[in-house]
């Protein structure tokens, strides 16, 4: 396989490098410049399979060459330890619940692989990374979770302090092991400010300093095995399908984008957002412009005012978008709109949503999954395709307490792992938002 840089700068380089250094030379994000086709046939024969087993034959064939079977079987086995439920709400209607991995959040579909992945390669060359990381609550704990217990790769996570809920901190600091949970006396923007820095620090070249950021394609390919999962698993296999995405940053969505390429029969992508609608406006328009600052909604998750990956779906469709949101030659918009519909939804709607959705269908649902399901029936409304359809539910509705039970009154059941983490000891570090006092504590750890 070898991968391109969306800012068509860099020079072609392997999976291996694209995976290790994550952002390309000239910023730009890594693409497979080549994918598997698959046909009906070869998919059909994968459909008694289970997830694991589904996810090993598709990636085999996807990173063939990159990785060998043995190994790549481990790893994925290993990774996908937990159910991916899919749940029947009318005739044309399934939710897929990606939110059973360890963190209760589809992101561990991304992060688990690429963190074995990364681990693959590293102990193959003998090599030593560390991960920097700085997060607002979820990414940190997932990627924390991804590479907690792996060899040759330690992980520091910079949070804010006071931005945090208690659970998600918990998440990150009652691990131990290789994972080192920092609390930042600052915000988000301050943690971010201080991982780039020490990035782009030459006195710490030597530590192997990486990230582990959503922008990474490790992350990517393995968020496209799920559609063909649901789609081998719906009875009746239909011709096509319709996939509903909540989406922030539209990973997610990418991933959907890369299934359809490799032959998986999506008649429409509805990347549902929420009052950050600057991708539906740019479809609507043909104009982008990012929002600054995001606004900030109930689906908090997916309060993302420039998506980083719009640079690849512009790619895709034969245009070119730079990592400052500045397009430079304009993607085939017929071809994007025929085969995606963007939609915004309102905090008001997404209420409205997860109340009716508990009341008519008995189904809990947190925010994040709530605009999926409007986005849904908008589509729906604005088009009369009542192709079979699945929509993402990305979150357990444990993981927002508070919201569900202001919405809808009831207190989520939080799952065993996030109960037995109530009670473990957290081991942390407080920092100020001084860069030097980072770099002295780096220094002092890593030598
Ligand atoms: C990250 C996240 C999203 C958005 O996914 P993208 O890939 O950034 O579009 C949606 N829901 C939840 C719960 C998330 O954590």
């Amino acid at each position: 396989m070898r991968l391109y840089s969306t800012n068509l700068k860099a020079e072609e380089v392997s999976f291996e490098t694209a995976l290790i250094t994550g952002l390309a030379p000239d910023k730009g994000l890594y693409m497979p410049r080549q994918l598997p086709l698959f046909s009906k046939e070869e998919l059909m024969s994968l459909k008694d399979e289970t997830y694991p087993e589904i996810a090993f034959r598709l990636l085999g064939r996807i990173l063939e060459g990159e990785i060998d079977e043995a190994s790549l079987r481990a790893i994925v086995y290993d990774a996908y330890n937990y159910d991916v439920p899919l749940e029947k709400v009318d005739e044309t209607t399934y939710i897929m619940r990606l939110d059973r991995g360890p963190t209760s959040s589809f992101k561990d579909f991304a992060a688990r692989m690429m963190a074995r992945l990364m681990q693959y390669y590293l102990k193959k060359e003998n090599r030593k990374l560390t991960i920097l990381t700085a997060t607002s609550g979820d990414t940190g704990s997932a990627v924390a979770h991804a590479f907690y217990g792996l060899d040759n790769i330690d992980v520091i996570v910079l949070f804010p302090r006071t931005e945090v809920s208690d659970r998600q901190r918990k998440q990150m600091t009652t691990l131990g092991r290789n994972i080192t949970a920092l609390s930042v006396e600052g915000k988000f923007d301050d943690c971010q400010a201080m991982v780039k820095q020490a990035f782009a620090d030459d006195e710490l070249k030597h530590m192997n300093l990486s990230s582990a950021n959503s922008i990474n394609i490790g992350r990517l390919i393995p968020q496209s095995i799920y559609y063909f999962y649901s789609y081998l698993k719906l009875r009746d296999y239909p011709e096509k399908i319709v996939f509903s995405i909540p989406s922030g940053n539209f990973g997610n969505m990418m991933g959907c984008v890369l299934a359809k390429t490799m032959g998986l029969p999506v008649q429409k992508i509805v990347a549902a957002v929420n009052e950050n609608d600057e991708v539906p406006c740019f479809l609507d328009t043909g104009r982008y412009g990012k929002i600054e600052p995001s606004r900030n909604c109930l689906s908090n998750a997916m309060n993302v005012g420039h998506p980083s990956n719009l640079a690849r779906l512009i790619t895709i469709y034969g245009g070119e978008m730079d990592e400052k949101g500045n397009v430079h030659s304009m993607p085939d918009m017929e071809k994007l709109k025929q085969d995606i519909y963007s939609i915004p939804i309102t905090d008001e709607d997404t209420k409205a949503t997860m109340r009716e959705f508990y009341e008519r269908h008995n189904i809990l649902i947190e925010p994040h999954g709530a605009v999926g399901i409007k986005g849904l029936t908008e589509y729906r409304k604005a088009t009369k395709d009542q192709t079979l359809a699945v929509t993402l539910e990305t979150a357990d509705p444990a993981k927002f307490p508070a919201e569900v039970k202001a919405v809808i009154g009831i207190e989520p059941e939080p799952p065993q792992h996030l109960r037995e983490i109530e009670s473990r000891t957290e081991h942390m570090e407080h920092l100020t938002t001084g860069y030097e006092q980072f770099k002295g504590y780096l220094k002092r750890k890593r030598g």
